[in-house]
């Protein structure tokens, strides 16, 4: 068998160009949507991850402010900056790229943003409504594997799901979401005791753990949906994703690319939730 692909780059593509006309729809009505994405320090992957929001932003018809501040700064100084943007109109979402210097407390940083603005969705009480089950912000990748998921078509009430990985920003809510939609979530982390025969029932398997190639096409049912959210660097430059594409796309009935899944999404659910924003803040 070989596994289709769930093109992440098309679908993100299609969901910008039906955000761009929402948003000119919406700054038509007086009602620009804004994002404001703050950068503390010169990480230079942190640089690349904000320009690239920033440029999907204009590119969309966004508004948008960029906030580069010191490593040096003051933890209070960059939540009054925070302050300053929860009081803005036409600011609608705030992001505060991750990590933060070490003489900073990331928690009561994302605690300032207001939880109305807080589109990457970590803010505790969205983290609490996505656990209740009446999400305000979904998370900005799961979001996007959701939306590959439904592209795929396959159904998901009933379905076995098996996310790897259990970070608070990708695996936990990736579970919460696919509860949610009626799947029956396993949620593996690194002490799972024989986490192939996991994978090997999943229907939907999603990978987000950052270990090139860990998931390899004999640990997949044959016709699953394998998600494969790990970003590696390999030693040659290249870059990789947690399963191995080549034997696991022999078995699974569908498969997203490293690069080119599920990477592209995240950005794009980004403008969706700043766009979502906006359309409650009305
Ligand atoms: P993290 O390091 O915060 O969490 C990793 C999780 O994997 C932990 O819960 C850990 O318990 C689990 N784990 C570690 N080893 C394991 C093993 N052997 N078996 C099972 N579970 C194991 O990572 P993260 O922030 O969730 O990111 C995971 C990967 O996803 C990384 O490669 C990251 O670059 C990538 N990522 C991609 C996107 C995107 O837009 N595509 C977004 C966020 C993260």
């Amino acid at each position: 068998m070989t596994a289709q692909i769930l093109d992440g780059a098309q679908l993100a593509k299609d969901m910008r160009a039906a955000i761009a006309q929402q948003a000119a729809a919406l700054t038509a009505r007086g009602h620009k949507p804004g994002l404001a994405v703050v950068l503390v320090g010169e990480d230079p992957a942190s640089q690349v991850y904000v320009r690239n929001k920033v440029a999907a932003c204009e590119q969309a018809g966004f508004h948008s402010e960029m906030h580069r501040l010191p490593a040096s700064t003051r933890e209070a100084d960059l939540l009054e900056l925070v302050r300053t943007l929860n009081d803005k109109p036409d600011v609608h979402g705030i992001l505060v790229q991750l990590p933060l210097p070490a003489h900073m407390d990331s928690h009561r940083v994302i605690e300032t943003i207001s939880p109305e603005k807080d589109v990457d969705g970590f803010h505790i009480s969205n983290a609490g409504l996505l656990m209740t089950g009446t999400p305000l912000f979904r998370p900005c990748t799961p979001y996007g594997v959701m939306k590959l998921l439904e592209k795929s078509g396959v159904p998901l009430r009933g379905a076995e799901a098996v996310v790897i990985g259990a970070s608070n920003i990708v695996g936990k809510p990736q579970a919460m979401l696919l509860l949610q939609a009626g799947a029956t979530v396993t949620l593996c982390n690194s002490k799972t005791r024989d986490l192939a025969a996991h994978c090997r029932r999943a229907d939907i398997l999603v990978v987000a753990v950052g270990r090139p190639r860990m998931i390899t096409g004999d640990m997949i049912k044959p016709g699953a949906v394998i998600i494969d959210v790990g970003i590696n660097r390999l030693p040659d430059g290249k870059l990789c994703g947690d399963v191995d594409f080549d034997s696991a796309k022999e078995v699974a009935g569908f498969i997203t690319p490293v690069p080119g899944g599920v990477g592209p999404m995240t950005i794009t659910m980004l403008l969706q939730n700043t766009l979502e924003a906006v359309e409650r803040s009305i």
